[in-house]
Protein backbone atom coordinates (compact mmCIF):
# COMPACT_ATOMS: atom_id res chain seq x y z
CA UNK A 1 0.00 0.00 0.00
CA UNK A 2 1.36 3.32 -0.83
CA UNK A 3 2.06 5.08 2.98
CA UNK A 4 3.14 8.57 1.54
CA UNK A 5 0.99 10.96 -0.70
CA UNK A 6 -1.50 9.21 -1.00
CA UNK A 7 -4.94 10.78 0.33
CA UNK A 8 -6.01 10.52 4.10
CA UNK A 9 -8.71 8.38 5.14
CA UNK A 10 -11.25 9.45 7.90
CA UNK A 11 -9.07 6.95 10.25
CA UNK A 12 -5.56 8.71 9.41
CA UNK A 13 -7.32 12.27 10.16
CA UNK A 14 -8.90 11.32 13.50
CA UNK A 15 -5.37 9.56 14.23
CA UNK A 16 -3.61 12.72 13.36
CA UNK A 17 -6.45 14.61 15.78
CA UNK A 18 -6.08 12.92 18.72
CA UNK A 19 -2.21 12.79 18.84
CA UNK A 20 -1.33 16.45 17.75
CA UNK A 21 0.52 18.20 20.39
CA UNK A 22 -1.00 21.36 21.28
CA UNK A 23 1.80 23.31 22.72
CA UNK A 24 5.40 24.45 22.04
CA UNK A 25 6.67 22.13 24.74
CA UNK A 26 4.96 18.76 23.31
CA UNK A 27 6.15 19.23 20.01
CA UNK A 28 9.24 17.39 19.79
CA UNK A 29 11.98 17.84 16.92
CA UNK A 30 12.32 21.02 14.60
CA UNK A 31 14.00 22.57 17.20
CA UNK A 32 15.52 25.35 15.70
CA UNK A 33 12.00 25.89 13.99
CA UNK A 34 10.35 26.51 17.27
CA UNK A 35 13.53 28.68 19.14
CA UNK A 36 12.61 30.93 16.58
CA UNK A 37 8.84 30.81 17.30
CA UNK A 38 8.65 31.42 20.88
CA UNK A 39 11.05 34.41 20.24
CA UNK A 40 8.75 35.33 17.76
CA UNK A 41 5.40 34.66 19.34
CA UNK A 42 6.59 36.29 22.49
CA UNK A 43 7.84 39.38 20.99
CA UNK A 44 4.83 40.24 19.54
CA UNK A 45 2.91 39.59 22.43
CA UNK A 46 5.16 42.36 24.49
CA UNK A 47 4.48 44.70 21.38
CA UNK A 48 0.68 43.67 21.76
CA UNK A 49 0.84 43.07 17.85
CA UNK A 50 -0.11 39.89 15.56
CA UNK A 51 2.68 38.08 14.74
CA UNK A 52 3.75 38.41 11.51
CA UNK A 53 2.53 36.72 8.71
CA UNK A 54 3.90 32.49 8.59
CA UNK A 55 4.88 30.24 5.82
CA UNK A 56 5.44 26.66 6.50
CA UNK A 57 7.18 24.39 4.00
CA UNK A 58 8.07 20.73 3.81
CA UNK A 59 7.06 17.43 2.55
CA UNK A 60 3.57 16.02 3.97
CA UNK A 61 3.05 14.76 7.67
CA UNK A 62 6.04 16.56 9.09
CA UNK A 63 3.90 18.44 11.10
CA UNK A 64 2.66 22.06 9.03
CA UNK A 65 -0.88 22.03 10.32
CA UNK A 66 0.14 20.94 13.98
CA UNK A 67 2.68 23.76 13.81
CA UNK A 68 -0.17 26.07 12.97
CA UNK A 69 -2.45 25.01 15.65
CA UNK A 70 0.81 25.06 18.09
CA UNK A 71 1.27 29.15 17.41
CA UNK A 72 -2.49 29.71 17.89
CA UNK A 73 -2.69 28.37 21.19
CA UNK A 74 0.53 29.80 22.33
CA UNK A 75 -1.09 33.06 21.20
CA UNK A 76 -4.51 32.17 22.82
CA UNK A 77 -6.12 33.49 19.51
CA UNK A 78 -8.71 31.46 17.75
CA UNK A 79 -7.76 29.34 14.40
CA UNK A 80 -9.71 29.36 11.45
CA UNK A 81 -8.84 26.50 8.94
CA UNK A 82 -9.30 26.14 5.64
CA UNK A 83 -7.13 25.01 2.23
CA UNK A 84 -5.95 26.89 -1.12
CA UNK A 85 -8.33 24.34 -3.28
CA UNK A 86 -11.47 24.83 -0.78
CA UNK A 87 -11.49 28.45 -1.65
CA UNK A 88 -12.69 28.97 -5.39
CA UNK A 89 -13.78 32.56 -5.62
CA UNK A 90 -13.30 35.81 -4.25
CA UNK A 91 -16.29 35.80 -2.44
CA UNK A 92 -15.12 32.91 -0.87
CA UNK A 93 -12.06 34.52 0.96
CA UNK A 94 -14.12 37.94 1.52
CA UNK A 95 -16.21 35.87 3.55
CA UNK A 96 -13.46 34.10 5.39
CA UNK A 97 -11.71 37.77 5.89
CA UNK A 98 -14.53 39.80 7.31
CA UNK A 99 -15.92 36.55 9.60
CA UNK A 100 -12.17 36.97 11.56
CA UNK A 101 -11.68 38.59 14.76
CA UNK A 102 -9.21 40.85 15.85
CA UNK A 103 -5.64 38.58 16.35
CA UNK A 104 -7.52 35.45 14.58
CA UNK A 105 -4.50 33.26 13.24
CA UNK A 106 -5.90 32.15 9.73
CA UNK A 107 -4.06 28.64 8.52
CA UNK A 108 -3.91 28.12 4.99
CA UNK A 109 -2.87 24.86 3.71
CA UNK A 110 -1.84 23.56 0.67
CA UNK A 111 -1.57 27.60 0.00
CA UNK A 112 0.15 27.49 -3.79
CA UNK A 113 -3.14 25.86 -4.93
CA UNK A 114 -5.11 29.04 -4.54
CA UNK A 115 -6.15 30.79 -7.56
CA UNK A 116 -5.00 34.30 -9.26
CA UNK A 117 -8.13 36.29 -8.88
CA UNK A 118 -8.59 35.00 -4.94
CA UNK A 119 -4.32 35.56 -4.82
CA UNK A 120 -5.21 38.72 -5.87
CA UNK A 121 -7.93 39.86 -3.08
CA UNK A 122 -5.35 38.21 -0.22
CA UNK A 123 -2.50 40.35 -0.71
CA UNK A 124 -3.89 44.08 0.76
CA UNK A 125 -5.39 42.00 3.52
CA UNK A 126 -1.73 40.54 4.22
CA UNK A 127 -0.19 44.23 4.02
CA UNK A 128 -2.77 46.58 4.85
CA UNK A 129 -5.48 44.30 6.48
CA UNK A 130 -7.86 45.83 4.06
CA UNK A 131 -10.49 44.14 1.32
CA UNK A 132 -10.71 46.05 -1.34
CA UNK A 133 -14.38 45.73 -3.25
CA UNK A 134 -15.48 46.78 -6.04
CA UNK A 135 -19.56 47.72 -6.05
CA UNK A 136 -21.43 48.56 -9.28
CA UNK A 137 -20.70 47.64 -12.42
CA UNK A 138 -19.36 49.46 -15.63
CA UNK A 139 -18.62 52.74 -15.62
CA UNK A 140 -20.34 53.86 -12.28
CA UNK A 141 -18.49 50.69 -11.10
CA UNK A 142 -15.92 51.82 -7.91
CA UNK A 143 -14.07 50.38 -5.49
CA UNK A 144 -14.30 50.72 -1.38
CA UNK A 145 -11.81 49.51 0.61
CA UNK A 146 -12.99 48.05 4.36
CA UNK A 147 -10.99 47.63 7.22
CA UNK A 148 -9.80 44.37 8.38
CA UNK A 149 -9.13 42.79 11.80
CA UNK A 150 -5.46 42.65 12.47
CA UNK A 151 -4.50 38.69 11.80
CA UNK A 152 -2.21 36.06 11.35
CA UNK A 153 -1.86 34.13 7.95
CA UNK A 154 -0.47 30.75 8.62
CA UNK A 155 0.26 29.02 5.33
CA UNK A 156 1.27 25.52 4.32
CA UNK A 157 3.13 24.62 1.18
CA UNK A 158 5.02 21.59 -0.11
CA UNK A 159 7.80 23.69 -1.47
CA UNK A 160 8.18 27.19 -1.04
CA UNK A 161 8.85 27.35 -5.36
CA UNK A 162 5.07 26.76 -6.18
CA UNK A 163 4.20 30.03 -4.85
CA UNK A 164 3.91 33.15 -7.12
CA UNK A 165 6.72 35.60 -5.97
CA UNK A 166 4.08 38.31 -4.92
CA UNK A 167 2.74 35.67 -2.61
CA UNK A 168 5.76 34.41 -1.00
CA UNK A 169 7.13 38.11 -0.20
CA UNK A 170 4.23 38.87 1.74
CA UNK A 171 5.20 36.41 4.33
CA UNK A 172 7.16 37.68 6.91
CA UNK A 173 8.85 34.44 7.71
CA UNK A 174 9.56 31.27 5.76
CA UNK A 175 10.15 27.88 7.47
CA UNK A 176 11.53 24.93 6.71
CA UNK A 177 10.28 21.65 7.80
CA UNK A 178 13.38 18.46 7.69
CA UNK A 179 12.83 15.15 8.02
CA UNK A 180 12.99 14.18 11.74
CA UNK A 181 15.92 12.14 13.20
CA UNK A 182 15.21 7.98 14.13
CA UNK A 183 15.89 9.42 17.71
CA UNK A 184 13.25 12.41 17.52
CA UNK A 185 10.91 10.37 16.14
CA UNK A 186 11.14 7.61 18.41
CA UNK A 187 10.08 10.29 21.26
CA UNK A 188 7.51 10.89 19.11
CA UNK A 189 6.64 7.23 19.03
CA UNK A 190 6.82 7.26 22.84
CA UNK A 191 4.47 9.98 23.65
CA UNK A 192 1.58 8.71 21.32
CA UNK A 193 2.48 5.38 22.69
CA UNK A 194 1.57 6.74 25.91
CA UNK A 195 -1.47 8.59 24.63
CA UNK A 196 -3.01 5.42 23.30
CA UNK A 197 -2.06 3.38 26.02
CA UNK A 198 0.32 1.01 24.59
CA UNK A 199 3.10 -0.50 26.29
CA UNK A 200 6.54 -0.11 24.58
CA UNK A 201 9.80 -0.56 25.25
CA UNK A 202 12.97 2.54 23.93
CA UNK A 203 14.01 -0.36 21.45
CA UNK A 204 10.62 -0.92 19.95
CA UNK A 205 9.86 2.72 19.29
CA UNK A 206 13.44 3.37 18.30
CA UNK A 207 12.71 0.65 15.41
CA UNK A 208 9.58 2.11 14.44
CA UNK A 209 11.14 5.45 14.36
CA UNK A 210 14.10 4.15 11.93
CA UNK A 211 11.13 2.42 9.62
CA UNK A 212 8.94 5.85 9.40
CA UNK A 213 10.58 7.71 6.29
CA UNK A 214 11.28 10.78 8.92
CA UNK A 215 7.91 11.24 8.80
CA UNK A 216 5.72 11.86 12.33
CA UNK A 217 2.68 10.98 10.60
CA UNK A 218 3.58 7.50 9.36
CA UNK A 219 5.64 6.73 12.58
CA UNK A 220 1.95 7.17 14.42
CA UNK A 221 0.38 4.97 11.36
CA UNK A 222 2.78 2.41 12.01
CA UNK A 223 2.13 2.51 15.85
CA UNK A 224 -0.93 1.78 15.36
CA UNK A 225 -0.51 -1.50 13.17
CA UNK A 226 2.64 -2.56 15.63
CA UNK A 227 0.18 -2.34 18.78
CA UNK A 228 -2.84 -4.06 16.36
CA UNK A 229 0.01 -7.55 15.71
CA UNK A 230 1.63 -7.34 18.96
CA UNK A 231 -1.53 -7.72 20.09
CA UNK A 232 -2.87 -10.83 18.12
CA UNK A 233 0.36 -12.75 17.99
CA UNK A 234 1.92 -11.80 21.10
CA UNK A 235 1.25 -10.56 24.44
CA UNK A 236 0.81 -6.45 23.46
CA UNK A 237 4.63 -5.55 24.50
CA UNK A 238 6.00 -4.19 21.92
CA UNK A 239 10.19 -4.14 21.88
CA UNK A 240 12.43 -4.23 19.45
CA UNK A 241 11.49 -7.79 18.15
CA UNK A 242 7.93 -7.46 18.18
CA UNK A 243 8.14 -3.97 16.02
CA UNK A 244 10.58 -6.14 13.49
CA UNK A 245 8.49 -8.77 13.13
CA UNK A 246 5.45 -6.71 12.61
CA UNK A 247 6.29 -4.18 10.26
CA UNK A 248 8.26 -7.00 8.09
CA UNK A 249 4.83 -8.64 7.78
CA UNK A 250 3.28 -5.44 7.19
CA UNK A 251 5.69 -4.78 4.38
CA UNK A 252 7.26 -1.84 5.44
CA UNK A 253 11.03 -1.87 4.34
CA UNK A 254 14.24 -1.61 6.72
CA UNK A 255 14.43 2.36 5.08
CA UNK A 256 10.80 2.92 6.17
CA UNK A 257 10.26 3.08 2.09
CA UNK A 258 7.18 2.35 0.47
CA UNK A 259 5.75 0.61 -3.19
CA UNK A 260 6.06 3.86 -4.99
CA UNK A 261 9.59 4.65 -3.15
CA UNK A 262 10.71 1.06 -4.20
CA UNK A 263 9.66 1.51 -7.82
CA UNK A 264 11.36 4.92 -8.50
CA UNK A 265 15.05 3.20 -7.28
CA UNK A 266 13.90 -0.47 -9.53
CA UNK A 267 12.96 2.06 -12.35
CA UNK A 268 16.13 3.53 -12.15
CA UNK A 269 18.25 0.82 -11.26
CA UNK A 270 16.57 -1.94 -13.28
CA UNK A 271 14.34 -0.34 -16.19
CA UNK A 272 16.34 2.51 -17.44
CA UNK A 273 19.82 0.38 -16.14
CA UNK A 274 21.65 2.79 -14.39
CA UNK A 275 21.66 5.74 -16.98
CA UNK A 276 20.61 9.21 -15.84
CA UNK A 277 16.20 10.09 -16.39
CA UNK A 278 14.77 13.24 -16.96
CA UNK A 279 12.07 14.14 -14.33
CA UNK A 280 9.15 13.78 -17.01
CA UNK A 281 10.29 10.85 -18.09
CA UNK A 282 10.58 9.29 -14.70
CA UNK A 283 7.12 10.51 -13.99
CA UNK A 284 5.69 9.38 -16.98
CA UNK A 285 6.79 5.57 -16.28
CA UNK A 286 5.25 6.00 -12.55
CA UNK A 287 2.05 7.63 -14.10
CA UNK A 288 2.79 10.33 -11.24
CA UNK A 289 3.03 14.09 -11.76
CA UNK A 290 5.98 15.81 -11.30
CA UNK A 291 5.57 17.89 -8.51
CA UNK A 292 4.50 15.25 -6.28
CA UNK A 293 7.91 12.87 -7.48
CA UNK A 294 10.04 15.97 -6.47
CA UNK A 295 8.30 17.22 -3.73
CA UNK A 296 7.15 14.06 -1.96
CA UNK A 297 9.46 11.41 -3.31
CA UNK A 298 12.65 12.54 -4.27
CA UNK A 299 13.76 14.79 -1.29
CA UNK A 300 13.86 11.31 1.28
CA UNK A 301 15.44 9.45 -1.50
CA UNK A 302 17.74 12.12 -1.56
CA UNK A 303 18.25 12.56 1.91
CA UNK A 304 19.37 8.95 2.13
CA UNK A 305 21.25 8.66 -0.24
CA UNK A 306 19.52 6.60 -2.56
CA UNK A 307 18.90 8.77 -5.31
CA UNK A 308 21.13 11.75 -6.71
CA UNK A 309 20.13 14.74 -9.06
CA UNK A 310 22.77 15.36 -11.58
CA UNK A 311 22.46 18.21 -14.72
CA UNK A 312 21.90 15.00 -16.58
CA UNK A 313 18.88 13.38 -15.15
CA UNK A 314 17.96 11.29 -11.96
CA UNK A 315 20.05 8.26 -10.57
CA UNK A 316 20.48 5.34 -8.74
CA UNK A 317 23.14 5.74 -6.20
CA UNK A 318 25.33 2.53 -4.87
CA UNK A 319 23.18 2.57 -1.77
CA UNK A 320 20.05 2.21 -3.57
CA UNK A 321 21.78 -1.00 -5.38
CA UNK A 322 22.45 -2.69 -2.09
CA UNK A 323 18.87 -1.98 -0.86
CA UNK A 324 17.05 -3.38 -3.79
CA UNK A 325 19.46 -5.97 -3.20
CA UNK A 326 20.93 -6.28 -6.85
CA UNK A 327 24.28 -5.93 -8.40
CA UNK A 328 25.21 -2.51 -10.03
CA UNK A 329 25.89 -2.85 -13.84
CA UNK A 330 28.51 -0.28 -15.33
CA UNK A 331 26.24 2.15 -17.23
CA UNK A 332 28.98 3.98 -18.96
P1 LIG B 1 -0.02 17.68 5.61
O1 LIG B 1 0.58 18.87 4.99
O2 LIG B 1 0.06 16.43 4.80
O3 LIG B 1 -1.35 17.91 6.26
P2 LIG B 1 1.36 18.23 7.96
O4 LIG B 1 2.79 18.55 7.72
O5 LIG B 1 0.41 19.35 8.14
O6 LIG B 1 0.93 17.32 6.81
P3 LIG B 1 0.41 17.30 10.49
O7 LIG B 1 -1.00 16.97 10.17
O8 LIG B 1 0.69 18.53 11.21
O9 LIG B 1 1.27 17.22 9.18
O10 LIG B 1 1.11 16.12 11.33
C1 LIG B 1 0.75 14.79 11.17
C2 LIG B 1 0.70 14.10 12.52
O11 LIG B 1 2.02 13.91 12.99
C3 LIG B 1 0.00 14.91 13.60
O12 LIG B 1 -1.20 14.35 13.93
C4 LIG B 1 0.82 14.76 14.84
O13 LIG B 1 0.24 13.79 15.67
C5 LIG B 1 2.11 14.22 14.37
N1 LIG B 1 3.19 15.19 14.56
C6 LIG B 1 3.66 16.01 13.62
N2 LIG B 1 4.70 16.72 14.08
C7 LIG B 1 4.88 16.32 15.35
C8 LIG B 1 5.83 16.67 16.35
N3 LIG B 1 6.78 17.53 16.10
N4 LIG B 1 5.73 16.10 17.55
C9 LIG B 1 4.76 15.18 17.78
N5 LIG B 1 3.86 14.78 16.87
C10 LIG B 1 3.91 15.34 15.67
Amino acid sequence: ARTVGAELTEDDLALDRSLRPKRLGDYLGQAKIKESLAILIEAAQARGDVVDHILFSGPPGLGKTTLATVVANELGANIKTTSGPAIERTGDLAAILTNLEEGDVLFIDEIHRLNRMVEEVLYPALEDFALDIVVGKGPAARSIRLDLPHFTLVGATTRTGLLTGPLRDRFGIVFRLQYYTPEELASIVRRSASILGVSIAEDGALEIARRSRGTPRLANRLLKRVRDWAQVRGDGDIDEDVAAQALSFFEVDSLGLDNMDNRILELLAVQFGGRPVGLTTLASALSEDTDTLEDVYEPYLMQQGLMVRTPKGRQATERAYEHLGIRQVDSQ
